[in-house]
């Protein structure tokens, strides 16, 4: 991953080389959406769980690039237990944080991210990833599929 400040690579390689929350639950009664990225071959899939309008569990599984399975890893840290509501706005927020322009990379990314009700925290770590836009599609990856996921319940 030339390019990407240590730090960030650091926290990349360890989600990706220690995934949290890996595997899947039993679906049903868990709900069960998979994401492929044929860009990469990245390949996940997402269970999850709601109950209260909490994502109550969630399990991630699948391989590719340490950005997908990263990305993915630091998903279920971030969503795992959160309202619906908070999961749907952190997926909003991260989404956003990747597709900030390449032009307006430098001096607006700060005022982009200002306005961030969440602390994104490991996430932010993935936001060297939108100076690669071919790596853009790994990072969301499982994002997307969530999301998909989520409208498919509601649906
Ligand atoms: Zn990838």
């Amino acid at each position: 991953m030339p390019g990407l400040d240590d730090l960030y690579k650091e926290i990349i390689l360890d989600h990706y080389r220690n995934p949290r929350n890996q595997g899947e639950l039993d679906s049903p009664p868990a709900h069960r959406t998979e994401g492929f990225n044929p860009l990469c071959g990245d390949e996940v899939t997402v269970t999850f769980e709601i109950s209260d309008n909490s994502l109550s569990e969630v399990r991630i599984a699948g391989h590719g690039c340490s950005i997908s399975q990263a990305s993915a890893s630091m998903m279920s840290a971030a969503v795992k237990g959160k309202a619906i509501d908070e999961v749907r706005e952190v997926t909003r927020q991260f989404k956003a944080m990747m597709s900030i322009h390449e032009e307006k990379i430098g001096s607006e990314v700060s005022e982009q991210t200002s306005e961030e009700v969440f602390e994104l925290g490991d996430l932010e770590a993935l936001k060297g990833v939108v100076k690669f836009p071919v790596r853009i599609k790994c990072a969301t990856l499982s994002w997307n599929a969530l999301l998909t996921g989520l409208s498919e319940l509601e649906g």
